[in-house]
């Protein structure tokens, strides 16, 4: 098993060589086709998520060990079972379900192993898909794409997921009301592409790149704004709509950008934090009741929605996010390349 590994973080991934693992119970052995370089690699290469207030959460200390494996959209074929891996059969081509949690409790029963407390998550917990071949704990956690390119699959897992389920927590909109989504990458771009299937609500899109406000363009948003513009949150609460969004989905999460969000909200509306930019914002707490907002957040998606992402995929046609392929030696590259802001779309990496 050949993996490119972070061995000290922010430093250069490092080339490791390892005998090919023998998936043992209910595990799977993928071999991996293609992973993508999505931004919470990023945080994780650096070693912390910025809690704001000059506090941090180092990834150390929530139980992941160095030499580590990234890569959570990870897309392959089984490569070998388990003696008790059931459903699945080798050569079957599956997105791999990263956000794994322990697979007994209540949370993980319902799907939403994303929220158990007991977290195995690929890639950001234990070793991902950085990587010519990564152990899957059950074939559960396998999921049919069908119908969809080999080599933007995996991306589905992460940047799909996460706008998918976070679109689903502002589904209850009507078709006269708007959804502001802050941040047109990646994940931003997914969501636009998505909205039609999945809200009513019309689409506003606000980035502070021109590039990126033409991309959410031309994937379907009807309207987009410059946030940092001096009277952007007026124009968003009195010409493009009447009296503020329904709801906002930051898929950034800065101070400035949640702030942005709450201003150009209408009473009774929905701030969404998506991205894990990270900070802290000082909140009036008595504009909650006044204007009765509710904030929430949303963290990937459950299993399910993996599953009904991939049928709606294969239903309606949703396009891909623009993405290109480089080899899992450029994996350190990719990475710099991500953090300068020089990838539009997804860098998918082929080992
Ligand atoms: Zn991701
Ligand atoms: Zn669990």
């Amino acid at each position: 098993m050949h993996s490119q590994q972070i061995v000290e973080f922010g430093g250069p991934l490092v080339a490791h060589d390892y005998p090919t693992p023998e998936p043992t119970g209910t595990e799977v052995l993928v071999r991996v086709h293609g992973c993508g370089v999505c931004h919470s690699d990023l945080h994780i290469w650096d070693g912390y998520f910025d809690l704001g207030g000059g506090n941090k959460v180092m990834v150390i200390d929530r139980g992941m060990k160095i030499p580590f494996t990234l890569g959570h959209e990870i897309v392959g074929e089984v490569a070998a079972l388990g003696p008790e891996a059931e459903g699945a059969t080798v050569g079957d081509k599956r997105i791999v379900y990263p956000w794994v949690g322990c697979g007994e409790c209540a949370i993980c029963a319902r799907g939403d192993d994303n929220l158990c407390v007991t977290q195995r998550f690929l890639g950001t917990r234990v070793d991902g898909g950085y990587s010519d071949h990564v152990v899957v704990p059950h074939p559960r956690y396998l999921v049919d794409y069908e119908g969809v390119d080999d080599d933007i699959a995996g991306t589905y897992a992460c940047s799909g997921l996460t706008a998918y389920a976070s679109l689903k927590k502002v589904a209850s909109l009507g078709a006269d009301d708007n959804v502001v989504m802050i941040g047109a990458g990646g994940v931003g771009l997914s969501a636009v592409h998505l909205a039609p299937s999945v809200i009513e609500a019309g689409v506003i899109v606000a980035d502070t790149d021109a590039a990126k406000r033409q991309a959410a363009l031309a994937a379907g948003a009807w309207h987009a704004i410059d946030s940092t513009a001096e009277d952007a949150v007026k124009t968003v609460r009195t010409e493009l709509t009447k009296g503020g969004a329904g709801a906002v989905i930051d898929f950034v999460g800065s101070p400035a950008t949640a702030q942005f969000g709450l201003d150009v909200l209408r009473n009774g509306g929905t701030l969404v934090i998506v991205g894990l930019y990270g900070g802290q914002l000082p909140l009036s707490l008595v504009l909650l009741p006044f204007r009765s907002l509710r904030i929430m957040g949303s963290f990937v998606g459950s299993l399910p929605d993996l599953r009904a992402l991939m049928a709606l995929v294969k239903e309606r046609g949703v396009p891909p996010i623009p993405y290109e392929t480089r080899p899992l030696s450029d994996a350190s590259q990719a990475l710099v390349d991500l953090k300068a802001g020089r990838v539009t779309g997804r860098v998918v990496l082929r080992p």
